[in-house]
């Protein structure tokens, strides 16, 4: 098995990376420093003219969903290629994902109308979805949510509220979970919305993480300073939003979770702080004559994540591979989701050893080291286990799916 990248890709990490190169100008790095929120920037989020012209740039290269079908705004390409371009841009702190499970599931479930009209838009940056999914009485019992859909006619009128509806604050629409039938099963019942934000009855109330106070730096890996709660009041929504058949949304949002698994974002998260590290200890003069590149301790510590870091990249790759081929994909993406984020634990945990008190000290400190940076990870790392989906839960997952145990009644 040979695991390397095609002449192709490599050509074109190399572009992108020239493009980087030109591109990110002093005026566009001011901007971003100016606009910093402590995560990658997203461009429909991005309102300054030098970073709108950035991702215009990055569109007119045809880099954005690059693996989406021709038909709906795509390039028909494949998974591998659109990994490498977000793997470069994110390095930089530049999103060109087209925002979580929504557009895979728009894809896999919607009606042709709903694909023509959401995947281009995706693409172009015009829309973008917040998630509504995990209710206040908790996220790991997905199934369970109260959140209702009754329908009127040709009408939906949704009520209830839901938590940690991160980005509703800049997005076009909200992906919606919401119960239409209280009589069935709970996973059997559930109908998934694709709803404008704009639509009467939606209130957003911020909810300020610990990452918040003081905000990180923009080389912070994490980042997310803010979700939300969100309130659906007598929301009347036409049945075209209804995406994929009523009742049957717990299998469409599950694997559109599952699709959004795959790809380059947990990977890089911890190539990111690993390579943050590494490029530390190489530069490191804080300590006057005693260099952490020269501690055998250190050596060894980081040898070991980066090869743990390897093995995040593999089952990046193995996961790309197997939706690539039209594979069955049950579990590989719950398994990402345990290793990568506790690697990011294990790698924020060893270079708060590394660095002592120091590695306490955050943005604003006047002996922080690196702004910060690592004292930031350490904060943010927490929340990576616990958002789209919980490491606890998606080992159960892979307990069920991977290696064939029976669901756990306990
Ligand atoms: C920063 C952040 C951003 C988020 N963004 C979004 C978003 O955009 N959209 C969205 O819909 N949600 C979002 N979430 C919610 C996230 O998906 C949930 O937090 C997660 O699913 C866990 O739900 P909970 O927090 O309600 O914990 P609970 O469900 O209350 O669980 C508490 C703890 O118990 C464990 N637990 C619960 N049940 C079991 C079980 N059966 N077996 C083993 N362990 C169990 C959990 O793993 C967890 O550790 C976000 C969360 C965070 C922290």
């Amino acid at each position: 098995m040979d695991f390397a990248y095609t002449p192709q890709q490599e050509a074109l990490r190399k572009e992108v990376r020239d493009f980087i190169a030109k591109a990110f100008t002093p005026e566009v790095y001011a901007e971003m420093q100016a606009e910093n929120e402590g995560r990658p920037f997203h461009r429909t989020a991005c309102q300054t003219p030098h970073l709108k012209a950035l991702f215009q740039k990055i569109a007119d290269r045809g880099w954005v969903g690059i693996s989406y079908p021709r038909e709906y705004g795509g390039q028909g390409g494949d998974r591998i290629s659109q990994y490498i371009v977000e793997e470069e841009l994110y390095r930089v702190n530049i999103s060109i994902s087209l925002g979580g499970s929504g557009a895979p599931a728009i894809l896999a479930a919607g009606s042709e109308e709903q694909k023509r009209h959401f995947i281009p838009k995706l693409i172009s940056g015009d829309y973008m979805f917040a998630q509504g999914f995990t209710e206040p009485r908790g996220g790991a019992d997905l199934a369970g949510l109260q959140c209702r859909a009754v329908k009127d006619g040709d009408y939906y009128v949704i009520n209830g509220q839901k938590i940690y509806t991160s980005n509703a604050e800049s997005a076009t629409h909200v992906y919606l979970m919401a119960r239409t039938n209280k009589d069935l099963p709970k996973h059997e019942g559930i109908s998934i919305f694709l709803v404008p934000m704009n639509t009467p009855g939606i209130t957003i109330r911020p909810l300020w993480t610990i990452q918040n106070d003081p905000r990180p730096t923009m080389t912070t890996t994490y980042g997310h300073a803010r979700t939300n709660e969100t309130f659906y009041d007598n929301v009347r929504v036409h049945k075209s939003t209804l995406l994929g058949e009523e009742n049957k949304g717990w299998r469409v949002g599950s694997m559109g979770l599952n699709l959004d698994r795959v790809g380059a974002a947990r990977y890089l998260i911890s190539v990111r702080r690993d390579e943050d590290i590494v490029n530390w200890i190489k530069s490191s003069r804080e300590f006057g004559d005693y260099s952490p590149a020269n501690d055998q301790a250190i050596r060894d510590k980081i040898a070991e994540l980066w090869t743990e870091a390897q093995v995040c990249r593999l089952m990046t790759m193995r996961s790309m591979s197997i939706v690539e081929r039209g594979g069955k994909f049950t579990y590989e993406g719950s398994a990402e989701k345990v290793w990568a984020p506790e690697h990011g634990v294990r790698t924020t945990e060893a270079i708060t050893q590394m660095l002592g008190a120091y590695g306490q000290l955050l943005h604003g400190s006047r002996r922080a080291i690196r702004e910060g940076l690592f004292a930031h990870n350490v904060m943010g790392s927490f929340q990576s286990g616990i958002n789209h989906g919980s490491v606890q839960v998606m080992r159960d997952q892979v307990a069920r799916r991977g290696l064939g145990l029976p669901r756990n009644r306990g």
